[in-house]
């Protein structure tokens, strides 16, 4: 059971649906962390300051959670933040019935898209950047 009470101003919780399992979660184990960093979901409930996500849309969730501060993210170049901070890495992840995860990181997407595409969002772009 989920405590909604724990949500923090900025943050989403979100009901999974789906999440892909990457070569990279098996290097990660970093326990007590949650894994799952490629997932879709529901967005069940928000803290009082979100704006850009509501209850039920759906969404799916960029993991990467940049500084903005080190010189890589000043220079535009945040794939190579010093201070890089990962849902599912550093943070707890998708490999849960429920996500708390900073509403800016959360991503509307249509409806009508289904959860197994919306997972594959993050492993797209990143080869798309590469
Ligand atoms: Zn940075």
């Amino acid at each position: 059971m989920m405590c909604w009470s724990k949500t923090k101003h900025a943050e989403c919780v979100e009901r999974m649906f789906t999440l892909c399992l990457a070569k990279k979660d098996q290097r990660i184990l970093h326990p007590p962390v949650i894994l799952g960093h490629e997932y879709a979901g529901i967005v069940e409930a928000i803290g009082s300051e979100v704006k850009n996500v509501k209850v039920g849309d759906h969404v799916c969730i960029d993991p990467n959670i940049y500084c903005n501060e080190c010189e890589a993210c000043r220079m535009g170049k945040k794939q190579s933040c010093e201070n890089l901070k990962a849902i599912g890495v550093t943070k707890n992840g998708g490999f849960a019935e429920y996500s708390i995860v900073p509403a800016t990181q959360c991503f509307k997407i249509k409806d009508d898209i289904p959860f197994e595409w919306a997972a594959m969002a993050e492993p797209l772009a990143c080869v798309v950047r590469q």
